[in-house]
């Protein structure tokens, strides 16, 4: 991007004077959401070149609409805990953008969970769907409640209450939901039962990340981190190197992280430490997964009780450290902005490879710049964990059929996508004279074809 400012040519200006008014607006329209704003910055910053070259993307409005979601739906979810207490979550689901097929996006049960952080994540999941060639929109959704400490009945109340509004608003060809952070199987599960129950249809194409045995796909749970690895794995090709003995560091041990460290050990790679939100653990041989999945899929405990089974690995309170372990590859698989400017730096003076986003937006906009500046391979979230949503398509196209693949089809399916992402991303990067910005990359190739595809559509 800084050669642009030293290239005088008036399409150029006249595309960064568009960016950069729509931004404002952006900003102006939307205080207090600075989540938003970066996801929106991150993307604007590469399109400035696709804009200059097709102006007509600017004739049509493609920015001014597509940072307005289609449909923003706020609700009260009460509920009552087991102790008789009445409670009330904020609910939130964002419609953002339907021109390349209904509304897609996962729910995100958290603290934390706003507008902004529905936002971000509903407006980056627009290209993330569009890289992965499937026809899905954008949109995302969640609650602020936290599922942390709550008895499986009160989880299960609190689903229930939470369906009985976004169920109005969903459907098979409307909008689908899926899981995220502190929704999984359970509570999927939960959401289905009740929205059948009110719809009295056994739709089961309206939610996807479904257990097995009622119409979920073989593969979905892995697919993230799967697809994660497999992205990484492209990247390290393109400069003669793989997965094998390097040494790899991945945040979180939710669902991501677990399948991406599965995936990377596979590949012969040795991950030394993983993370929750109390801290990390560092095991210098090599976390044991087995162990790592027993406590948090089966048992639901902090990652600090892996210590008391492997004495010899250490415990560390606190999340942020973690990237100073030095390490070859790191996968930041847990949550936003975990990798900020300090942490891109010890990355890099300790000899790191690669960085490739598990998570959505982990890196703040200064670390990916350290990154893309130091000649770090980088690998940006919307194109590195597209293999969820590209599986829970997959799903959705298991139920239009009412067929079930195999783990080995889908997960072959999952491969060849993952490789395609990366090959689009790096064509697109190439054409826009970027080569190996995959920043760049996934940004134009996801929006291209959802702006071609509201131009044929009109302003509706
Ligand atoms: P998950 O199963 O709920 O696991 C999240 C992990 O991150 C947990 O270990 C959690 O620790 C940790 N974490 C959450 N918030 C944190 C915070 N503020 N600080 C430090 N650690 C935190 O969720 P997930 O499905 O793996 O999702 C992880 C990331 O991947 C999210 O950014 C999500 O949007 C993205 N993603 C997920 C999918 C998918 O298919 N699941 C697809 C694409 C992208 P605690 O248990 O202590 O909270």
């Amino acid at each position: 991007m800084a050669t642009l400012e030293k290239i005088l040519d008036p399409k150029l200006e006249a595309a960064k004077g568009y960016v950069d008014d729509v931004f404002n607006m952006v900003q102006l329209r939307n205080p207090n959401e600075s989540e938003f704003h970066q996801a929106v910055k991150e993307v604007f910053d590469s399109l400035i070149p696709v804009l200059a070259k097709h102006p007509s993307y600017i004739e049509h409005g493609i920015l001014e609409r597509m940072v307005e979601p289609e449909r923003v739906i706020n609700f009260q979810v009460p509920w009552v805990d087991d102790q008789g207490k009445v409670h009330v979550n904020r609910g939130f689901r964002v419609q953002f953008n339907s021109a390349i097929g209904p509304y897609k996006g996962g729910l995100r049960f958290h603290p934390s969970v706003n507008a902004s952080i529905v936002k971000f994540l509903g407006f980056e999941q627009i290209f993330k769907n569009s890289l992965t060639g499937q026809p899905i929109g954008g949109g995302k959704g969640g609650s602020d409640f936290d599922p942390k400490g709550k008895s499986d009945r009160e989880v299960m109340r609190f689903t229930q209450s939470f369906m009985s509004e976004l169920c109005k608003h969903i459907g098979p060809d409307i909008d689908v939901p899926a899981g995220d952070i502190g929704v999984g199987a359970r509570e999927i599960g939960y959401m289905f039962g009740q929205y059948k129950k009110i719809r009295g249809h056994f739709e089961a194409g309206v939610l996807t990340g479904k257990g097995f045995s009622y119409g979920g796909s073989l593969g979905r749970k892995e697919a993230t981190g799967y697809g994660t690895v497999y992205f990484v794995e492209e990247m390290l090709k393109d400069r003669g190197l793989s997965f094998k003995d390097k040494t790899v560091v991945v945040s979180g041990s939710g669902n991501v992280s677990i399948y991406a460290i599965e995936k990377a050990t596979k590949l012969g790679a040795k991950v030394v430490a993983c993370s929750d939100s109390s801290g990390y653990i560092y095991d210098t041989d090599g976390i044991n997964l087995s162990t790592v999945k027993r406590l948090k899929e089966v048992e639901n405990k902090r990652i600090s009780e892996y210590v008391k089974e492997h004495p010899k690995t250490q415990f560390i309170e606190g999340c942020s450290a973690i990237w100073s372990i030095p390490c070859d590859i790191a996968l930041p698989c847990a949550t936003q902005n975990e990798i900020d400017d300090i942490a891109a730096r010890t990355l890099i003076s300790n000899g790191v490879i690669a960085v490739g986003e598990g998570a959505n937006m982990p890196c703040t906009l200064e670390a990916i710049e350290i990154f893309l500046e130091n000649d770090i391979l980088f690998g940006p979230a919307k194109a590195v964990n597209a293999g969820g949503v590209a599986v829970s398509a997959l799903e959705m196209a298991q139920n239009s059929m009412r067929l079930s693949w195999t783990f080995d089809e889908v997960d072959q399916e999952l491969h060849q996508i993952m490789k395609d992402i990366y090959r689009n991303s790096m064509n697109a990067a190439d054409e826009y004279d970027t080569p190996g910005n995959l920043v760049v990359g996934a940004n134009i190739a996801g929006f291209k074809k959802v702006a071609d595809a509201m131009i044929s559509q009109g302003v509706i």
